[in-house]
């Protein structure tokens, strides 16, 4: 009897057990069994052979149409060519001295083909393929068992490599599960009878030998809740241990900084900010770390927000840092915090309010001087506010009682680097992170399922609706319309961005501020995308003569980007040729029309996201999408969705949907083993929120599981390292 710790070499022999070790990495009993596979065939289904990508492996199962032998000068060598199809289109398939193939390969015969796909003389085809017969009486006859154990009508197609084609991986599988007698169980029997789930041992067979697709989805069921309890009880776990983290509890004062600075904003706060405020004020007047994740479109108002949390903070004696992911983000920041504060936020200064506390800017570019003044004002607490980039992360700094840090734009810092200003203090500071980059709900759960979420869901009164065209660069009558809409534009008193995916002038060109997942790059035989050092002269000498046009990137001296916004704040500058150093925290309500050249370049949330630049203020603004994308290409209609709806959420899940959840959730899950393997996201929302109830009650009433071993030791397995860094990567 053997279990799923037995060694694969004990069930299956030594040559077998090395070649799936080195393939596929597979151990044990249980690693083989949860190799599943990645698709099935339909016995006598051919598969579609027009989609196979030159250079990959494939499984495919196709029909022979015509088979020829053919002598070699050197004797005794043969080569048969055959010539399989799907029905609709053919695949050569070649063979070199295979006298077993030449028998075997006749005209009407399907069988399944296992190899790499190579292209030969201008046609796709295999060479020397594993060969499978699927028509089971030629293989009575021939006294092999070709269709054995796919009776059932469904083949399983396994995640292969050369040396192992699917249907040994299906015969080994088949040999462990006719030995196998039991598994231990990680599901609580509690959780798999209130979600009617099959056993752990039926659900491997119904996955690895269907007799239909119903019970290939019985299985899947119970193996995708597998997946989920795991994770969720992995994030239940850190949420767990921090409400047994010891922080210091920051009570609100009714006579503070908050209360002045409430009773001076110039504009009524939105339901949904005074809620996340009292949700906040709550949360870091307990005596564990708040980790929460705050949400919001651009421009729906999470800088109050956070700075309302930020002086709460004050109020209660500590002191609070905003951490942005960019010099010039963290500069925009300081200049809104100076302004909505005004007097309270100059203590020192000779029109200083009563309570006023100081704000301290600490970046990688600031002077000795400059620096060392702003690390004795945080060290010493005069700065109850610090506004700073990674600089703050240094250990140089220190606070004198840092009480909550806010982190702006989440997704352009790792946990690692949230967590070190949390780390150093000895009591960790209350956490809040804040994106404007919508994250569909499982996502937030999954990926961030150890921040509590919040979510702005309304703008702000009086914000004017933004008009988004697609432009095809093709079409000279709709560009120049749109540098006309620019001219008109300022001509009527507004400004305008211009966002390009470059710098250019560079080898390297990536901008050290802009969003790392702008794609600038020449990859791919395209032409290099628009560069701002390209488009600046070309538009201040043709299309927007006599405008003052200025560029921003982050190649500028710190002191020249500072001018130059200061300069469009102040509107000196009509238009601003930018990269997406402008996608967040820039403010400047009189901009009322954006042009993104390349747009085709940029990923869904990141147009929308840049496009919430413009129609800050009162006038309607307008978003162009320049791109000489084909009209109806795949590039088109992303550009297309863009230009059809301002519902953030929904062009989340449009993006996510796209770019496979690999890409969203990082490497870690890709390569390998994943730690998603039939969980999705998107469609299995249901599933995950159940799985999210069932680990937090587990978690709540038995921390270490010591109730259900098998949970136990099926979380210790999933958390080895990439699962670590997977969960951390946040
Ligand atoms: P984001 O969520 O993108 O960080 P901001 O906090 O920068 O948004 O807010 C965008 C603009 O809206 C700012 O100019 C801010 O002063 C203004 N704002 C914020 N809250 C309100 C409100 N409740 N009513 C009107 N304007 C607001
Ligand atoms: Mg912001």
């Amino acid at each position: 009897m053997i279990d799923q710790t037995t060694r694969l070499r004990d069930v299956l022999g030594e040559k077998t057990a090395i070649m799936l070790a080195d393939a596929l990495g597979l151990e044990t009993a249980g690693d083989l069994l949860a190799h599943l596979p990645r698709r099935y065939e339909e016995r006598g289904e051919l598969t579609d052979l027009a989609n196979l990508t030159v250079g990959e492996v494939v499984t495919v199962q196709a029909q022979v149409v015509r088979a020829e032998r053919r002598p070699m000068r050197e004797r005794r060598r043969s080569m048969l060519t055959v010539t399989v199809t799907d029905g609709r289109h053919s695949l050569l398939v070649v063979f070199f001295n295979q006298v077993r193939q030449v028998r075997e390969l006749r005209s009407g015969v399907t069988a399944l083909f296992a190899g790499k796909v190579e292209e030969f003389r201008g046609r796709r085809q295999l060479t020397n393929p594993e060969v499978q017969l699927l028509d089971a009486e030629i293989a009575d006859a021939q006294g092999r068992d070709g269709a054995e154990g796919f009776a059932g009508g469904l083949v399983p197609i396994y995640p292969s490599a050369m040396k192992i084609p699917s249907w040994t991986i299906a015969s080994c599988v088949r040999m462990v599960l006719s030995d196998l007698i039991e598994i231990e169980e990680p599901l609580p029997a509690a959780i798999r009878s209130e979600h009617r789930l099959v056993g752990l041992l039926d659900a491997y067979r119904l996955v690895h030998q269907p007799s239909s697709w119903a019970e290939v989805t019985r299985g899947r069921a119970r193996l995708k809740w597998d997946e989920a309890l795991i994770l969720q009880v992995a994030l239940a776990q850190r949420r767990f241990d921090n409400e047994q983290t010891a922080a210091t509890a920051r009570h609100a004062r009714p006579d503070g900084l908050l209360a002045a600075f409430d009773a001076t904003v110039p504009f009524p706060l939105t339901a949904g900010q005074r809620a996340v405020g009292e949700t906040i004020a709550t949360e870091i007047a307990r005596p564990f770390p708040m980790h929460r994740l705050l949400q919001g479109e651009v421009g729906s108002g999470k800088t109050v927000v956070a700075l309302r949390a930020m002086l709460a903070a004050v109020d209660a004696g500590g002191q609070a840092v905003l951490l942005a992911p960019t010099e010039t983000l963290a500069t925009q920041h300081l200049r809104s915090l100076r302004d909505m504060l005004g007097p309270l936020g100059r203590a020192g200064e000779l029109d200083a309010a009563l309570c006023a506390t100081r704000i301290a800017l600490v970046t990688g570019s600031l002077g000795l001087r400059a620096r060392r003044e702003a690390l004795a004002a945080v060290a010493e607490g005069s700065a109850g506010l610090v506004v700073g980039t990674h600089a703050l992360l240094e250990e140089s700094v220190t606070f004198r009682d840092l009480a909550l840090v806010v982190v702006d734009e989440q997704h352009r810092f790792g946990v690692e680097q949230r967590d070190v200003l949390r780390s150093r203090s000895d009591r960790p500071p209350h956490l809040l992170v804040m994106t404007a980059t919508p994250i569909p709900r499982t996502v937030a759960m999954t990926v961030f399922g150890d921040l509590e979420v919040s979510t702005l869901t309304e703008l702000p009164a009086g914000r004017s609706p933004i008009a988004t065209f697609v432009v095809p660069a093709a079409n000279e009558v709709w560009t120049d319309r749109m540098w006309g809409r620019i001219r008109d534009e300022v001509a009527a008193g507004h400004q305008a961005y211009v966002v390009c995916p470059r710098i250019g002038d560079d080898a390297t060109d990536a901008d050290p501020d802009a969003d790392p997942d702008a794609d600038g790059a020449t990859e791919g035989g395209r032409r290099p995308s628009a560069a701002v050092l390209d488009v600046l002269p070309a538009l201040r000498d043709v299309e927007l003569v006599g405008l003052r046009v200025a560029a921003l990137h982050g190649r500028l001296h710190p002191d020249d980007k500072e001018q130059v916004m200061t300069r469009f704040a102040a509107g000196d500058i009509d238009v601003l040729v930018a990269t997406t150093v402008i996608e967040v925290g820039v403010d400047v309500p009189n901009a009322t029309v954006m042009v993104v050249a390349d747009a085709d370049r940029f990923g869904i949330s990141q147009l929308h996201q840049l496009r919430g630049r413009v129609g800050r203020g009162s006038a309607p603004g307008w978003c162009l999408l320049y791109t000489d994308a084909e009209h109806g290409s795949p590039a088109w209609e992303r550009l297309a969705a863009v230009a059809a709806t301002s519902d953030g959420a929904q062009l989340a899940r449009l993006d996510l949907a796209q770019r496979r959840e690999g890409d969203v959730l990082g490497a870690a899950q890709s390569g390998g083993r994943r730690a998603l393997r039939l969980l999705e996201l998107l469609k299995d929302e249901d599933l995950i929120l159940s799985a999210r109830d069932e680990a937090t009650a587990l978690v709540g009433a038995d921390p270490e599981l010591s109730a259900h071993p098998a949970l136990a030791a099926a979380l210790a397995a999933t958390l080895d390292e990439t699962r670590v860094a997977y969960l951390e990567k946040g």
